[in-house]
């Protein structure tokens, strides 16, 4: 199921594969952990804080504050033919950051740090394959979900 995720994947099937499901579904998930309570996004099975394998899935709104951004020129592999491109780090209003693309609602002349933004999942479809993903849009973009809740 993680073989959904981003445009090249890294990721081996882990306890936090369901998290491109619900991605799939609209849904953005983090991970709280049970021992300490401490939040991820995206989630992680094991807490950074305590270490501790024991976590619950948590509703993220994906609204948060630009961090820092970088613009890539030179771009790793899988990812030479959408060079140039730029990604932000977002802080996260329910904790944690997460590292996306910017979409297109936001112009690149647009971007500067501590803007208010709305992480967006985004589904793609490459070669047979749908894939998942998210991309950092302006506050109050509206995305589609699947079901009521999930
Ligand atoms: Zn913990």
């Amino acid at each position: 199921m993680f073989e959904w995720f981003g445009k090249v994947n890294f990721s081996p099937y882990t306890k936090v594969g369901d998290f491109a499901g619900f991605l799939k579904d609209g849904y953005l998930k983090g991970s709280r952990c049970r021992a300490c309570g401490f939040k991820t996004f995206p989630p992680r099975a094991d807490c950074p804080q305590c270490l501790s394998g024991e976590f619950d899935f948590v509703d993220y709104s994906g609204r948060g504050r630009l961090h820092t951004y970088t613009r890539i020129a030179a771009a790793p592999n899988g990812f030479e033919d959408v060079a140039p491109y730029t990604i932000g780090v977002v802080d996260l209003e329910e904790g944690g950051r997460c590292l996306a693309w910017f979409g297109s609602t936001i112009r690149e002349e647009e971007i500067k740090i501590g803007m208010e933004l709305q992480v967006v999942p985004r589904i793609f479809e490459e070669i047979e394959k749908i894939k998942v993903s998210y991309s950092l849009e302006k506050p109050g973009t509206k995305w589609g979900r699947r079901h009521a809740d999930a």
